[in-house]
């Protein structure tokens, strides 16, 4: 099923996992993983593609497993960045060999450790959406990536959102937004998008934060903005694990709590393959998420 059907009678819950570095041990170590988020009714399991294709079975491996064992949908992440066609058509080929419908079309990142020059036929993810559509009309549903806080290679945010317009022009029928915690971000972001035309769902994508060093990695990864009172938080209690995992499940509880008020599309998780506070955290919201994710006649 295309998870595009979905938006047409409900807001969508899922969760994001990434697969293990080492292959032979993929399915063991995220087949627990998987089957406790199943417990939580996501409606789609996204999987990461890691950057010059190195998971590429990976992927589509636990994306199938996602398909035969849980009554989620699987949504493959696929990066381009050194890709050429031929290259691409081999992962189509293997997705659809194994009946996996929904693609996150990235362009990835370009290592930084990486002399040679990269060959690539694509130069953005639209590049990439556009050849999945046109090469394969109707095989599969697009979705993209966005970012509340700009890309950080984009020259301003209102050429960011321009961009953002050509993934939606090729084909993309949702995005996700990189992570972050101060909702107001996304609520400017988003107003500044619909102006613009965009007009598919944009799902704001949260991580719970739970522990000191994690918070200032995704600051450095993300550029995110940190609310004063987790910066606070997570100060007070450097150095105590509990006390922090308990402050980020209770602050992205609330910050859930608050998007699902405003009326967003729906609710993606960076679960970081920890079932255990995703479980947490959709507890603490139990009652108020099953009213909003109840399917509703539009
Ligand atoms: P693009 O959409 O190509 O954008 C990159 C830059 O180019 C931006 O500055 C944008 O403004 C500009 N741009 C975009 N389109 C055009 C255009 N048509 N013409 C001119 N300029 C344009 N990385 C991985 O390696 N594996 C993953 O599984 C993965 N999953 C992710 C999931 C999400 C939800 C997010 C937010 C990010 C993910 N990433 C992943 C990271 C992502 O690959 C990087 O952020 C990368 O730097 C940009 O990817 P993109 O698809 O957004 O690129």
């Amino acid at each position: 099923m295309k998870i595009s059907e979905l938006f047409k009678t409900k807001k969508t819950l899922s969760f994001e996992i990434f697969p293990p570095k080492r292959e032979d041990e993929t399915l063991a170590l995220v087949t627990d993983t998987i089957s406790k988020m199943d417990a939580l009714s996501p409606d789609f399991i996204s999987v990461t593609y890691g950057a010059l294709g190195n998971t590429l079975s990976n992927t589509v491996g636990i994306a199938k497993h996602i398909k035969d064992n849980t009554k989620a949908q699987p949504l493959a992440h696929l990066t381009c960045v050194s890709s050429t066609k031929h290259d691409i058509d081999m992962v189509l080929d293997n997705l659809q060999q194994n009946g996996i419908e929904n693609i996150l079309t990235l362009r990835g990142d370009i290592p930084q450790n990486i002399t040679t020059p990269l060959f690539s036929d694509f130069t953005h993810a639209s590049d990439l959406s556009q050849y999945i559509h046109t090469s394969r009309p109707g095989c599969f549903m697009t979705a993209g990536a966005c970012y509340p806080e700009m890309h950080p290679q984009a020259e301003s945010m209102r050429q960011d959102i321009e961009n953002l317009k050509k993934k939606q022009d090729a084909g993309m029928e949702f995005f996700t937004t990189q992570l972050f915690f101060d909702n107001q971000v996304f609520y400017q972001f988003l107003l500044a998008a619909r102006k613009a035309g965009i007009t598919i769902p944009i799902i704001p994508g949260i991580m719970p934060v739970t522990n000191y060093n994690q918070l200032d990695r995704m600051i450095q990864v993300t550029h995110c903005a940190v609310p004063l009172q987790l910066r606070n938080y997570f100060d007070l209690y450097k150095n105590d694990k509990a006390a922090l995992q308990e402050i980020g499940i209770i602050f992205t509880s609330y910050q859930i709590l608050d998007l699902m008020a405003h009326d967003v599309d729906g609710i993606h998780l960076y679960s970081m393959n920890k079932s255990t506070f995703i479980t947490q955290l959709m507890q603490n919201i139990g009652y108020v998420a099953s009213r909003f994710f109840a399917p509703v006649q539009k």
